[in-house]
């Protein structure tokens, strides 16, 4: 399962970005994941993990 601990999300915008199809930015100005996607194999989820400033990424 994809999942983001958006607790710890500060809203740097670079998942949805390196990964749109899977990630996307709420109201709240965090990440989440779209609806339908935390199961997704898209490898673009790996990039975004790698990326991700704090960690708060996992699958
Ligand atoms: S890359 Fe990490 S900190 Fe940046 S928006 Fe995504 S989850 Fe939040």
């Amino acid at each position: 399962m994809v999942k983001i601990n958006r607790q710890g999300c500060i809203g740097c915008g670079n998942c949805p970005s390196v990964c749109p199809e899977v990630f996307e930015m709420a109201d709240d100005g965090k990440a989440s994941v779209k609806k339908g996607q935390a199961k997704s194999a898209n490898p673009c989820v790996d990039k975004a993990i790698e990326e991700c400033p704090v960690n708060v990424i996992s699958k």
